[in-house]
């Protein structure tokens, strides 16, 4: 064995060195399928000795327990052996989603003080442009990329190549701090959610009782290892109960996906509802040609799932979908549905064993069944947040008298089913990714011609909501197609190709309060057609 510590809760160690100490060793931890359909397998001891060496390699260059490392790579093999690496250190891997853009970077990175960064060429373009902005950033390690000492970019497979493939995993209690990932806010820069080590036997019940995963499942978890899902569900959860994984590195295709859910077998399958619904649209005959015998469940987190994706997938993928809800906070399902639980098409499900969910009043009184209230949960479970990093006051203001303020508005039905009813700030949350307004209007006034903004989210059939920006240009500037494009890519270079709005609208003013906040509200109303309610405090 190559890692000797036990009775260990280092998540790094769980997921592979122990996993070959119970004499999995040689079972496939990892199917990995390129974005061509090359594939590769990754057996336990692969995974184990892979990670050894990145925590080898990492050590050597002096990355220590407490450091913070990031990874910012498309899903692919490297990724996880770097997050496993890092985390058997007992440093902290974030990690970052690569389409990101450098403002998104500079935010994370900078906030964070990272030491060090796991990423490739294409992608290093975006740090090297910052870099000087970014004092504690000694270490850029490039997976395609050779040593290059007058930039300091080091060599992913020399680095590799020299280290040992043994590694003593050094005891880990479960309050080390283990994974970072920062979430949007509606005010203010991005939040750096610091989980521990601990969250592991929240992710492990979870994967067990709620994903079902066993043994001899072959499983796929859609989401990217950027957000809470790719990890928790992507990483941590299965590898620790010894499950096999598909990873796929290419993007959306839905003959693709049914070909690699029949091909594989996948039996248990993890996704999101925007995917699903995108499905939907696809041709029936790419569903009902497709051999999904081995398929015994399938899931959904992120965003509301509509009744009729339940009701298409029951008629066309022959399967129930059992809608999850959780958040970056959380760190693993909180509420959700699962085999064995009657399906109310629309609703959560209802609360994971040892989860204390309630529906409070503002002022923290408890709401009668059916009132729409802050969807709360009493705190103390394993894999809740430790901290929002360098942000102790937000970290507090969520809490109160016990209870967790996640920040959505629910209700529960006189039967326990809890049903989501939006959020209760600005936060959007487009496919599934929440987008901070207020990172999308900071990008849009970086535009010269661009004089003042607000944005907003808008429903959308298919995104469940869309980025809609309000647009003020400054004076002798006419709003023109070549200018929208030019507002677009911006937002995309800087902030994320996801945060770029979907529609702009030019006006001739932004409404705000009197002490000059933007008063998302009143636009909101104003793109629905809507009355914006109380304006009393609106700046004339
Ligand atoms: P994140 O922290 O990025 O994972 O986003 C978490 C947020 O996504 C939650 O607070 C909800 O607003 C939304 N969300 C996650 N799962 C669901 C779900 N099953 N139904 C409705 N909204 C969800």
């Amino acid at each position: 064995m190559n890692s000797t510590s036990n009775d260990n809760d280092n998540i790094g160690y769980v997921c592979s060195a122990l996993q070959c100490e119970r004499g999995l060793g040689k079972k496939t931890a990892m199917r990995w399928i390129d974005a061509h359909g090359v594939k590769t397998n990754y057996n336990f001891s692969d995974l184990e000795n892979q990670s050894n060496r990145f925590s080898n390699a990492i050590s050597s260059l002096g990355i220590d327990a407490g450091n913070v490392v990031f990874t910012f790579l498309p899903k692919m093999p490297e990724q996880f052996f770097a997050f496993l690496g890092i985390l058997k250190t007992r440093a902290v891997c974030g990690t970052l989603f690569s389409n990101f853009g450098e403002d998104a970077l500079l935010d994370r990175l900078g906030d964070s003080g990272a030491v060090g960064i796991i990423t490739r060429k294409s992608l290093y373009k975006k740090v090297s442009r910052i870099r000087d902005k970014l004092p504690a950033l000694k270490h850029v390690i490039l997976v395609d990329g050779d040593d290059d000492p007058a930039t300091g970019v080091i060599s992913y497979s020399r680095i590799m190549a020299e280290a040992s493939s043994e590694y003593q995993v050094l005891p880990t209690s479960p309050d080390t701090p283990s994974v970072l990932h920062y979430t949007s806010g509606s005010t203010g820069k991005p939040k750096g959610v610091l989980h521990r080590h601990g969250s592991l036997a929240s992710q492990m019940a979870t994967t067990q009782d709620v994903l079902g995963l066993k043994e001899d499942d072959i499983y796929w978890c859609t989401a990217d290892q950027g957000w809470v899902t790719g990890t928790s569900y992507g990483i941590i959860g299965p590898w620790s109960l010894g499950v096999t994984q598909v990873h796929y590195g290419g993007g959306y295709d839905a003959q693709r996906w049914m070909d690699l859910l029949a091909q594989e077998k996948i039996t248990v399958w993890y996704s999101a509802p925007t995917a699903l619904r995108m499905l939907m649209r696809e041709e029936e005959t790419i569903f009902t040609s497709a051999d999904l015998s081995s398929l015994r469940s399938i899931y959904s987190v992120g965003e509301p799932l509509n009744p009729e994706v339940i009701s298409w997938s029951r008629r066309v993928l022959k399967h129930d979908i059992y809608d999850t809800w959780f958040q970056t906070e959380t760190g693993a399902i909180m509420i959700t549905n699962r085999p064995g639980l009657e399906i109310r098409p629309g609703s959560m499900g209802k609360p994971f064993e040892g989860i204390e969910p309630a529906i409070l009043a503002d002022d923290g009184t408890p709401l009668p069944d059916g009132e729409q209230g802050n969807l709360c949960v009493k705190t103390g479970w394993p894999s809740m947040f430790i901290t929002y990093l360098n942000n102790e006051s937000a970290y507090s203001s969520k809490f109160r008298n016990g209870w967790y303020y996640t920040g959505d508005t629910a209700r529960r039905d006189d039967d326990g089913y809890y049903w989501f009813m939006g959020r209760s700030d600005d936060v959007i949350n487009t496919a599934g990714h929440l987008i901070s307004p207020f990172e999308v209007e900071s990008a849009l006034l970086e535009v010269a011609e661009v004089a003042e903004s607000g944005v907003i989210g808008a429903p959308d059939e298919l995104l469940f909501e869309k980025v809609v920006a309000f647009v003020n240009l400054h004076e002798g500037h006419q709003p023109t197609k070549e200018l929208e494009i030019k507002i677009r890519l911006h937002v995309s270079n800087r902030a994320s190709s996801i945060a770029t709005p979907q529609e702009i609208i030019f006006c001739d003013s932004i409404p705000k309060n009197k002490s000059g906040k933007i008063m998302r509200r009143v636009l909101k109303a104003r793109y629905l057609g809507e009355d914006p309610g109380d304006i009393s405090t609106l700046e004339i």
